[in-house]
């Protein structure tokens, strides 16, 4: 049976101008989303998986645009949505926990407050007392204690506050939840509670979910698929089991040794040499060229296409094409 389509990205472009030129953040990027998946998206920091995420919430900086691409949510191209259309479709549709977001609540106003505020502002006729419904409902989904709506945050542990958020981000009920480094700054213990929590939310609402982090473990706990980014490129996109144990692409592998594995054999991690390019003046051909120990003439020249593994896993790179030299 075809599985359905909730996003559909297509050779997106997302560029900054700054005073130095501009910078090509993310380029031919193309990915589906399908109903109920978790998928994650994986790479250093600065390789574009975030920006790729706020282009699906309307949310780039001022100094960000689509140079090119379409984003169809539910068939329509979102892309070219006006800031009005944003607006109705923002956390009602597709939802986000931003990055280190449990540290920006209020440290004066009550949590059940803040909750209120954020479902108020797409249900501003809602009474009283179904937004507070609403709050303990919200509370009960992500595990916390109902008679502590009132608290304020700092009466919260970090897991806590970063449960808030998860509540928060699905006050409206969105079809697709984005998580940006969900578990960073939480201690190991309460990252697994999380990672538990998004399990769960998956499984009870079946949502479709983007994960964004640089740690393939969260991603193995918490995704069905894989896009590999390196320099604002998806180099490997495909089934969590198959990118992971069948890697094709040099930077993935190279990502996987990167990570310890308590089950394997003892070994060094491997770092990365290097570091990610200036995307001012992205490198020419396969943009991990330089900091590839399997790098040839052709990766210099020419931008690798992807191929097809079978199943949904393709990579880009020469190599797998059957360039040797
Ligand atoms: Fe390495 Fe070339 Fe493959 Fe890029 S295309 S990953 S440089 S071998």
């Amino acid at each position: 049976m075809e599985r359905k389509k909730v996003l559909e990205i297509t050779d997106l472009n997302i560029f900054f101008d700054i005073s130095l030129g501009t910078v090509k953040a993310v380029e031919n990027v193309s990915f589906n989303l399908y109903e109920g998946e978790s998928l994650g998206l994986v790479g250093e920091s600065g390789c574009g998986k975030t920006t790729t995420a706020l282009s699906t919430m309307g949310m780039l900086p001022d100094n960000g645009y689509l140079d090119n691409g379409s984003i169809l949510y539910e068939d329509k191209d979102i892309a070219k949505n006006s800031e009005t259309d944003w607006q109705l479709y923002r956390w009602n549709d597709i939802s986000m926990v931003f990055q280190g977001a449990m540290n920006a609540l209020n440290p004066v106003k009550k949590i059940s407050f803040q909750i209120a505020e954020a479902i108020l502002l797409h249900n501003p006729g809602m009474k009283d007392d179904d937004v507070r419904a609403r709050i303990v409902e919200l509370f009960k989904v992500v595990g916390l204690d109902e008679k502590r709506v009132d608290d304020y945050p700092h009466e919260f542990s970090g897991g806590m506050r970063q449960r808030v958020m998860i509540a928060m981000a699905l006050a409206c009920d969105p079809k697709v939840l984005i998580a940006d480094e969900p578990t960073t700054a939480l201690d190991v213990m309460v990252q697994a509670q999380i990672i538990d929590l998004i399990n769960e939310l998956r499984g009870k609402m079946h949502m479709s979910m983007m994960i964004i982090t640089h740690d393939l473990s969260i991603i193995s706990e918490t995704c069905d698929r894989i896009a590999v980014m390196y320099a604002g490129n998806i180099v490997e996109i495909g089934s969590v089991r198959s990118v992971i144990k069948e890697s094709k692409h040099p930077y993935t592998q190279k990502l996987i040794a990167a990570f310890p594995n308590i089950y394997g054999k003892k070994t060094l991690i491997e770092s990365i040499p290097g570091s990610p390019p200036n995307l001012l003046e992205p490198p020419s051909g396969c943009r991990f060229h330089l900091r590839c120990d399997k790098a040839m003439d052709v990766c210099k020249r020419e931008v690798p296409v992807p191929i097809d593994f079978g199943n949904g896993h393709f990579a880009a790179c020469h190599l797998l094409g059957g360039h040797h030299e």
